[in-house]
């Protein structure tokens, strides 16, 4: 039997690393991970993988569509899983074009380009073919002022830039299924962690600040509500979803476990008090390093996500619990320092 054909854009992203160890695991799958290798990327996190005779890479922009074309027609995929895109809020509130190149125009050209190559194809072939978008919770927009969790009917109502360019691509994705029957799905995750998050994310930057001596900064006064995923439950669903969802269908993925940017800094600190035994000068307890600063604008308060349709029906569940996922996060960045002060000595970002 011929090898299942998985290309995943954003590989070297947080989430994308996290699904390729998973895909390459099964040796009957092959991986081509596509990725401009923005400020964002991290090359470590698939060192192991280097040398795999199943595993390929190439560093290429999803918003130039001729050099994307050329790639679907040399390594024909089956299965392809859009993750690369810009991610950071505050980023898409002070460059907004970035986010329209990569999020937009990118998904655009995929799609344009898996149409091209899926019709192309014989009908066996075309049976096999998938073509799944990772999404957010973001695209539906602040749920503070609502009285039950958005499903995934809702509709999309952005706050930022970024969630808008995610939105668009929402839209596309579910244009180009019911206009050129091209077979997708999309999944709208709530907010992941783990290890290898870019550390300019909110739980990294916590760790590190806290770790640094450095003051914590949190937006407005910290009660905005967020749901958190550990990311290899994010990827196990996205597994599911490639196995057993249904085309044209969008799934939801969360863990239901929520809580306010505060009281989830204050945790982290308390968990540091504990880990940590040489703490910085000054510092006795890390929630003295917890400072509040002016609101992001349209600073969505609240997410909440429906996640039944996933778990009725396609079982899936998460695997970790929040205790135990923060744990390994943060005892994760304890043990890893050096991949991060090389970050932040080469990459001049400010975390
Ligand atoms: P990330 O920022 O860690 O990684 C993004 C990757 O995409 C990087 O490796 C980057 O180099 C690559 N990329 C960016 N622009 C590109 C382009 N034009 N061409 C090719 N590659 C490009 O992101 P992440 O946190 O891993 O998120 C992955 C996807 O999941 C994104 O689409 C994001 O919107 C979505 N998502 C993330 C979360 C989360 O909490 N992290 C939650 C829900 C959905």
């Amino acid at each position: 039997m011929s090898k299942k054909k998985y290309l995943v854009t954003g590989g070297y992203g947080f989430i994308g690393s996290a699904l390729i160890k998973k895909l390459i695991n099964h040796s009957d799958n092959k991986v081509l991970n596509i990725d401009k290798l923005t400020y964002a990327a991290t090359t470590d996190s698939l060192k192991n993988l280097e040398k795999n005779k199943n595993y390929f890479f190439l560093k290429q922009d999803i918003s130039n569509f001729k050099t994307l074309k050329k790639v679907f027609i040399d390594y024909k995929p089956n299965i392809v899983i859009h993750l690369a895109a810009e991610t950071h809020v505050d980023r898409s509130i002070y460059n907004p074009k970035k986010f329209i190149n990569s999020n937009i125009i990118g998904t655009f050209n995929l799609l344009e380009i898996s149409k091209l190559f899926y019709n192309s194809l014989s009908k066996k072939e075309k049976n096999n073919f998938l073509f799944l978008y990772i999404s957010t919770d973001e695209v539906f927009g602040d749920n503070e002022k609502k009285n039950k969790p958005a499903n995934e009917n809702d509709s999309y109502n952005p706050s930022s830039p970024y969630s808008a360019t995610k939105a668009s691509s929402n839209h596309l994705v579910n244009v180009w299924n019911k206009t050129y029957n091209l077979p997708t799905i999309i999944t709208n995750s709530t907010n992941n962690y783990g290890p290898y998050q870019f550390p300019e994310k909110f739980i990294p930057s916590v760790i590190i600040r806290a770790i640094c001596g450095k003051k914590i900064k949190i937006y407005g006064d910290g009660h905005q509500s967020r749901d958190w995923v550990y990311v290899d439950d994010h990827v196990n669903a996205l597994l599911d979803v490639t196995k057993d969802g249904v085309i044209g269908e969008t799934y939801n993925i969360g863990s239901k476990y929520q809580i306010e940017n505060i009281k989830l800094a204050k945790l982290i600190c308390n968990i540091l008090d504990k880990l940590v035994i040489k703490k910085p000068k000054g510092v006795i307890k890390f929630q003295e390093l917890i400072t509040f600063v002016h609101d992001r604008p349209a600073h969505d308060r609240k997410y909440n996500l429906n996640v039944e349709k996933i778990k009725s029906q396609l079982f899936w569940e998460p695997l970790e619990t929040f205790d135990t996922g923060i744990f390994k996060t943060i005892k994760w960045y304890l043990n890893n320092k050096d991949w991060w002060m090389q970050i932040k000595k080469t990459n001049k970002v400010k975390f």
